[in-house]
């Protein structure tokens, strides 16, 4: 029986030596694991899988194609709901979604649906790609803000749809979140980002970079003066939260985005950059979710003994477990039931150590997690040269304030139907920029569901 066969382990890089570079941890499946492994899906009639992915990529069928050995159909198949597949392959939490509902996953392992899912597009990718089904032009115009996935993923499918599509990016490179805040080790940005984004543009999407709305240009421009007929905002959440403790003005403590952001967008572990990073030998990351991760596994392969912060126990981190598992196995230490008080710093004005208060656990709170309790009398402090505080983000107000009619929550978030429709016509919006910080796939399935709402927008105008 196909599902006797136990599940494909992959191959990653040694612990100790990739803790010392910024090369990809896992090398992903070879033909023949991708095979085998593609060998256990039952192909399943009412496949869960599907249901559990945001997207509705086809699993069964292509992995049906994998085992028969026809990678290229396989591509075809994903391409047909997902614009992103190697970068889903890669960061999407599948253990929460389609590998998390995987049928076999009752009695024994799931199939490893992102691994596979990883191979068929990387394959493509270094065999060509998959050949753009784009319908005829019909004259329409949308404009998209912001290229992360949620953009891409609402342009991909308008230009499918014969729309043309213009993204306006911030930044001067597109990909949002997977350029300038995913690390390389765990998301190569010219093998795999970009690859993803050159083949968004080879739909027809035009992506100008080094334009913010709401400075550069404005919601009313693009409709009165480019003759723009719908918007899209998937302007993500990237403004910062910090604790609001003393010290945190002290140089060398850093919002995670702008930790990573140097790293990844302005490339500062590269010699060949002059972007200016400082970790010095010890570094104190607070927080427990996947960002935390890959600020301290970051900061690690700068050269800094890296420690991890947080207030809850280990049960409680956010961080995907493969995750928080590779930290570890890397050497990132964990200081649990541990919170911060107070910055530290020197004459000079840097950063010489945190002082840290003891945590237990009290009563679950709203979310149902048990809340974190301060121990009376049990501060304490970490000597430490830097301190990364990632502690969640938040949309940036600016599209919200120079736009009239456009509402948020009291968090910042702009409000949206479940098709994207924001609450001024033609308007749409979806990715973090509605839910707060999410996930690429959550993005990408917001993308797509504005892309069919703008089509019905435009057609009955
Ligand atoms: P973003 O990716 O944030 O893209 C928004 C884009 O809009 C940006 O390029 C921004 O520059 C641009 N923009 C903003 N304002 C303007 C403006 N005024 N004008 C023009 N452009 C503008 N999710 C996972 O599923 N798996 C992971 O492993 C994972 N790891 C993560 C690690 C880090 C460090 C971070 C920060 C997030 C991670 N996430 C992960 C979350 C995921 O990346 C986001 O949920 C996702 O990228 C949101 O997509 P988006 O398109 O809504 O926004
Ligand atoms: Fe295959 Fe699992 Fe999906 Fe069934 S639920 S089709 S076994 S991947």
């Amino acid at each position: 029986m196909a599902n006797k066969i136990p599940r494909v382990p992959v191959r990653e890089q040694d612990p100790k030596v990739r803790a010392t570079n910024f090369e990809e941890v896992c090398y992903g499946y070879n033909v023949e694991e991708a095979q085998l492994e593609a060998s256990r899906c039952l192909n399943c009639k009412n496949p869960r899988c599907v249901a559990a992915c945001p997207v509705s990529v086809k699993i069964p069928q292509f992995i049906s194609e994998v085992a028969a050995g026809d990678f290229s159909r396989a591509a075809e198949i994903i391409a047909e709901d997902s614009s992103l597949p190697a970068v889903c392959g890669r960061v999407c939490p599948q253990e929460t979604q389609c590998e998390g509902s995987c049928i076999l996953g009752i009695k024994s392992e799931p199939v490893a649906i992102g691994k596979l899912e990883r191979f068929v597009a990387d394959w493509s990718r270094e065999n060509g790609g998959v050949k753009p089904v784009v319908a005829p032009a019909n004259g329409h115009k949308v404009a998209v803000i912001g290229s992360g996935p949620a953009g891409l993923a609402c342009a991909s499918d308008l230009a499918k749809l014969g729309y043309d599509v213009t993204i306006f990016e911030a930044l001067h490179r597109a990909g949002g979140v997977l350029e300038y805040g995913i690390p390389e080790f765990r998301l190569p940005k010219d093998k795999v980002v970009a690859a993803e984004i050159a083949s968004v543009k080879a739909l027809g999407v035009k992506i100008e970079t080094n334009v913010i709305a709401g400075r550069t240009i404005t919601v009313d421009s693009l409709f009165d003066e480019e003759g723009f007929e719908a918007v899209f905002i998937g302007s993500g959440a990237g403004l910062p939260r910090f604790m609001n403790i003393p010290g945190e003005h002290y140089n060398g403590v850093f919002s995670a985005n702008e930790f990573l952001t140097r790293n990844n967008l302005m490339k500062a572990y590269r010699s060949d950059y002059d972007t200016p990073i400082r970790t010095g030998d010890k570094v104190v990351v607070v927080g427990g979710g996947n960002v935390a991760m890959d600020a301290a596994r970051t900061a690690l392969r700068l050269g800094a003994e890296t420690t991890i912060v947080y207030r809850r126990t280990e049960k409680e981190l956010p961080a995907r477990v493969e995750e928080v598992h590779h930290a570890k196995e890397e050497g990132i230490q964990f200081a649990m039931l541990t919170n911060p008080v107070e910055v530290l710093g020197d004459e000079n004005g840097w950063v010489r150590a945190v002082r840290c208060i003891r945590m237990e656990l009290g009563e679950p709170d709203e979310s149902g997690r048990r809340s974190p309790v301060e121990v009376p009398g049990s501060e304490f402090e970490i000597e430490t040269n830097t301190v990364i505080m990632s502690l969640g983000t938040s949309p940036n107000p600016l599209i919200a304030k120079t736009t009239a009619g456009l509402e948020t929550t009291r968090r910042g978030c702009l409000i949206a139907d479940e098709n994207g429709a924001t609450t001024r016509p033609g308007v749409f919006a979806g990715g973090d920029a509605v839910t707060g910080a999410a996930t690429v796939i959550l993005a990408m399935g917001a993308g797509r569901q504005a892309a069919a709402a703008i089509d019905r927008y435009i057609q009955s105008l």
